[in-house]
């Protein structure tokens, strides 16, 4: 029996999304696969508000994310860490000889504007990395006022990690002043994992010039000129199964209408929020609770790893705290195609196995 996924990642693919993974191959440096291509980033563009060039990674978002760190960043880049997702932006920098400083927010506390002017003031940074939405703590950062701070720093780049959270809430990536805005597909997208996306401005895109070892295969300047260049063909063969059922997925999400699909992802976290209140409590202080998932305190002290085994027979399964907010947390994801109803069933089905009145 399937299980249906509540964890923040891979989620569930819809049948006929899936379908699409299973299209006969066409040759990447076809007429076929720069239309698929450049219809893609012409669907993406809308779905992230965005008038800038979007590249594809046949990597998980994380490639993106390491791409962006090494190829931007030519004198410092200010990691603002507000847990797991921050502090794996920091690794990376530091992996690649990237110099980096990492700001960490409490656990549980959101990355603050202020935080960000201090930073910046200093005027040892130029590029600047922030995680819109923690997948550990269900955080989302206030990102219009943090936004607002970087607007009076034109130099500095502004990489946005929405990984857990692009395709389920409004990020208005030109409005934000974004220049790097990273996602990946297995999340609120509703696609298999294997594939990543951004947007690229054309500043992170010149500060990327002037930055002499950006590697290959995660370099946005080679994969940005070869789009140019070859009628939006990549520089490697990239994997076509995820690009036929993202184009796909991608006119689903624009049928649904995305005031729709961000009001829908807003009334199943309302919901939970609800119910992590009446028999839990939050982890998150309610306006920075994130629209995509929920990670609720174990404060019943239930063993969470029983409730998944419980959950499991009924076909369900959620996911247990990340890291250090392991048994102590629990999360439940609430993104890609899920419903309403199908929280609500979830949830019913908690109260039963735990007895909770
Ligand atoms: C899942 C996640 C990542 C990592 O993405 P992959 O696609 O697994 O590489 C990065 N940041 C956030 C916020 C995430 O939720």
């Amino acid at each position: 029996m399937h299980k249906r996924l509540f964890i923040p990642g891979p989620v569930d693919v819809a049948p006929d999304v899936l379908e699409k993974m299973g299209t006969q191959m066409i040759g990447h440096r076809s007429k076929a696969a720069s239309v698929l291509q450049r219809s893609i980033s012409d669907k993406m563009r809308k779905l992230m508000f965005t008038e800038n060039e979007i590249l594809l990674s046949t990597t998980s978002g994380s490639g993106l994310m390491e791409g962006a760190i090494r190829c931007c960043t030519r004198k410092r880049a200010a990691v603002f860490s507000v847990g797991a997702f921050g502090d794996r932006w920091y690794k990376m920098a530091k992996a690649n000889g990237v110099p980096a400083d990492k700001f960490s927010s409490e656990l549980g506390q959101p990355t603050t504007p202020e935080m960000v002017e201090e930073a910046l003031a200093t005027g040892k940074y130029d590029l600047v990395t922030i995680t819109h939405n923690e997948t550990s703590t269900a955080i989302m950062n206030p990102v219009e006022e943090i936004a607002e701070v970087l607007k009076k720093y034109p130099d500095v780049i502004f990489c946005l990690d929405t990984v857990s959270s692009l395709g389920g809430t409004k990020i208005d990536v030109d409005k934000l002043g974004v220049d790097v805005c990273i996602t990946s597909t297995q999340k609120c997208l509703g696609l298999p994992p294997g594939l990543a996306i951004c947007s690229l401005s054309q500043k992170a895109l010149d500060a990327a010039r002037q930055v002499e070892n950006r590697g290959l295969y995660l370099d946005l300047v080679e994969i940005y000129d070869y789009i140019q260049k070859k009628d939006y063909q990549y520089p490697s063969t990239p994997s076509l199964s995820h690009m036929f059922a993202l184009d796909y997925q991608l006119d689903k999400i624009l049928e649904e209408g995305l005031e729709n699909r961000f009001a829908r992802h807003a009334e199943m976290a309302r919901y939970v929020r609800d119910w992590a209140n009446k028999h839990f409590e939050m982890l998150a202080e309610e306006k920075y609770a994130s629209n995509t998932l929920t990670t609720i305190k174990n404060t019943k002290e239930i063993s969470v790893k029983d409730l998944n085994k419980e959950l499991d027979k009924r076909g369900y399964e959620i996911s247990n705290g990340y890291g250090d907010l392991k048994d102590v947390t629990f999360r439940i994801a609430h993104m890609a195609d899920t419903t309403l109803d199908e929280v609500k069933a979830l949830l019913v089905t908690i109260e039963e196995i735990l007895n909770l009145k």
